[in-house]
């Protein structure tokens, strides 16, 4: 089969590949229908974290082709949807939908590392797929089952750990796809406002016609702004979607004391300088996370089928996946007013 292949910093490569096996009893194998080039994948592509030789890829939807005889909830010709996050799948927080809690601290992102070849190709492998695959529901477009194998339970979770409340004042850092979908996932929680940063003036423009309220950082430093805008007393809640030190940094010094950040963009800096004189004067909360995926499909699947969030229009282009050099480098430059890129595997 062909897949995306990394070959060394901003060096990818469609390749042939075996087809992947069923990796145990509870594994199944899937034809990929759609799959998506993610910001995190860019952390590989940059060369900012290691992975040559790594099949990309973490957003993927398709029928089931082979499953193995302990898989009990999908079976063959189900079309169904991948968590981007995989861990043991027998451990008690990963059968509720919490791989992030494994007990065997067995976290992954599928298509960062090459125990996990990933769903920029034709076929992937998922073991223990009773804990992390869904069968598409019905109602559901194909990019908003993609959607939901990432980035919207991303969003989502950095808008549910910002303590948003009804009348609240929230800043999102950020309007690249996770960003913009907090920016969807923070208007359930009822904020009077949601201030939206980015040094894209796309990027603002599309986030004002999500109702928010740009604010360009390319000059003046968001929190200076958001401390402007809101009286000098600062917005209750920010959440960070893009995993730079400078703007978790940004974040503590725009949010109210009393207030929380949130993180949710991929940062592994482990010695980041927090300012923890502000945390600590002003009460802050900051909680940082990388998604449980699986958890947030039963909140969030009758969302998208109520229509109560339409985030379908994230989606700026579709291409092949034997276009994926291509994709990467519009994806990466932001080139053509592109936002994210939908991958046709078959093409
Ligand atoms: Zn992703
Ligand atoms: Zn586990």
């Amino acid at each position: 089969m062909r897949a995306v292949i990394l070959q060394g910093p901003r060096q990818i490569a469609v390749e042939t590949v075996p087809d992947p096996t069923l990796p145990s009893p509870h594994g199944i194998i899937v034809q990929l229908e759609a799959t998506a080039i993610c910001g995190s994948d860019l952390h590989l592509y940059h060369g900012d974290l290691p992975g040559d030789g790594v099949q990309l890829g973490h957003e993927g939807i398709g029928t089931v082709v082979e499953a193995g005889p302990s898989v009990t909830s999908v079976a063959v010709g189900d079309r169904v949807l991948l968590s981007a996050v995989v861990a043991c799948g027998i451990c008690g927080p990963c059968r509720s939908g919490d791989p992030v809690c494994c007990v065997r601290s067995m976290i992954n992102a599928v298509g960062t590392v090459p125990q996990y070849p990933g769903a920029q190709a034709e076929f992937i492998a998922v073991d223990h797929a009773d804990a992390f695959v869904r069968k598409i529901d019905a109602g559901l477009t194909v990019e908003q089952a993609v959607l939901l194998t990432d980035i919207l339970p991303t969003g989502y979770l950095g808008a549910k750990m910002a303590d948003i409340r009804p009348g609240a004042s929230v800043a999102v850092y950020g309007l690249g796809p996770v960003g913009t979908m907090a920016v969807h996932a923070a208007k359930l929680f009822g904020p009077s406002v949601i201030y939206a940063i980015d040094n894209d003036p796309d990027r603002l423009l599309a986030a004002a016609e999500l109702g928010a309220q740009p604010i360009d950082a390319r000059e003046i430093p968001a929190s200076q702004q958001l401390m402007e805008a809101t009286g000098g007393r600062g917005v209750d809640a920010a959440i960070e979607a893009i995993g730079h030190d400078s703007t978790v940094t940004d974040a503590t010094y725009a949010v109210a004391a009393g207030g929380t950040v949130s993180v949710v963009g991929v940062n592994l800096n482990m010695a980041l300088p927090l300012p923890m004189g502000l945390m600590f004067f002003k009460r802050l909360t900051v909680r940082a996370a990388f998604a449980a995926i699986p958890g947030t499909w039963d909140a969030l699947v009758p969302l998208l089928q109520q229509g109560v969030i339409v985030p379908d229009s994230i989606f700026t282009h579709r291409m092949g996946l034997s276009e994926a050099v291509a994709a990467y480098e519009l994806f990466d430059t932001h080139g053509d007013g592109c936002r994210k890129i939908l991958l046709d595997p078959s093409s």
